[in-house]
C-alpha cells in the first residue's frame, strides 16, 4: 500500500514525503485504515518504538484536525481537537516534533503541555493539538488555559511506561474524565501488555480495535 491509498490529505502527503518516508510501515498500513475510519473507532496497539507508531497516531490527530477545519482557528472558540499524553517530557517533545514535521504544509497548530513551558498567566492557548504529560495537562484544563470541549482524539503513548510511574495512570484517567463523554476517539499504544496494562487499556479504550505487531 502507498500513503495515497490510505486516503490521507494532500497537505499531509507533502509532509510525509518531505520527511523522506516513501511508503507506510507495517503498523501504519494496518492501523491507519482503522484509525481513519468513519465513524472513528478506538484502538489499542502493541508496538515497540522503531515501528512507526508515532506517525500512525500523529497522522490521525492531524487528519482529524484538518477534517474539522483547522484553517479558521480565530473563529473557533475552543479549537482543541486532539490531546496526546506521554509519560515523559522528552517523549512529549519527540511527538511534538513529528507533529510539526508532518504538519509542515498544514495550518494545524500544536502546543506542549509540559511543566514550565506555558506562562503561568496564559489565559487561553489556541492550538489544535496539544501534547504533554498528565499532571500539567490536568493543571491547564482546570485553569481553563485549554478548553477540551471539542476534543475528538485522545492518544496515550507508551502506556506501560506511564503505568510504571507513581500516580501517572490515575492522572491519565483523570484527564480522560475531563473530556467529553462521547465522540472522543481513544488510541492507546504500549510496547508491552502485562496484565495490569491490559486491564487498564480495556477500561481506557473500550471496544477498541486491537492490533499487535
Ligand atoms: P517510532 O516507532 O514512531 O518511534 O518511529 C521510528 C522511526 O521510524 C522514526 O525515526 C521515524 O521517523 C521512522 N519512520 C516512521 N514511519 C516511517 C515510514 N513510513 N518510512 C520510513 N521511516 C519511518
Amino acid at each position: 500500500k502507498t500513503f495515497e491509498e490510505l486516503g490521507l490529505h494532500q497537505d499531509l502527503l507533502k509532509g510525509i514525503y518531505d520527511m523522506g518516508f516513501s511508503k507506510p510501515s507495517k503498523i501504519q498500513e494496518r492501523a491507519l485504515p482503522l484509525l481513519l475510519s468513519n465513524p472513528p473507532t478506538n484502538m489499542i496497539g502493541q508496538s515497540q518504538s522503531g515501528t512507526g507508531k508515532t506517525a500512525a497516531f500523529v497522522l490521525t490527530m492531524l487528519s482529524t484536525s484538518l477534517a474539522l477545519g483547522c484553517t479558521l482557528p480565530a473563529l473557533i472558540d475552543s479549537p482543541f481537537q486532539a490531546l496526546c499524553l506521554a509519560p515523559s517530557r522528552e517523549l512529549a517533545r519527540q511527538i511534538m516534533s513529528v507533529i510539526i514535521a508532518m504538519g509542515k504544509f498544514t495550518s494545524v497548530q500544536t502546543e506542549y503541555a509540559i511543566k514550565d513551558n506555558l506562562p503561568r498567566n496564559a489565559t487561553r492557548v489556541t492550538a489544535h493539538i496539544i501534547v504533554g504529560t498528565p499532571g500539567t495537562m490536568i493543571d491547564l484544563i482546570r485553569r481553563k488555559v485549554i478548553d477540551v470541549s471539542n476534543v475528538k482524539v485522545f492518544v496515550l503513548d507508551e502506556a506501560d511506561n506511564m503505568l510504571d510511574q507513581d500516580g501517572l495512570g490515575d492522572q491519565t484517567l483523570r484527564v480522560k474524565n475531563m473530556l467529553p463523554k462521547t465522540g472522543v476517539q481513544i488510541i492507546l499504544f504500549s510496547a508491552t501488555f502485562p496484565d495490569h496494562v491490559r486491564t487498564f487499556a480495556s477500561k481506557f479504550a473500550p471496544s477498541a480495535n486491537k492490533i499487535e505487531l
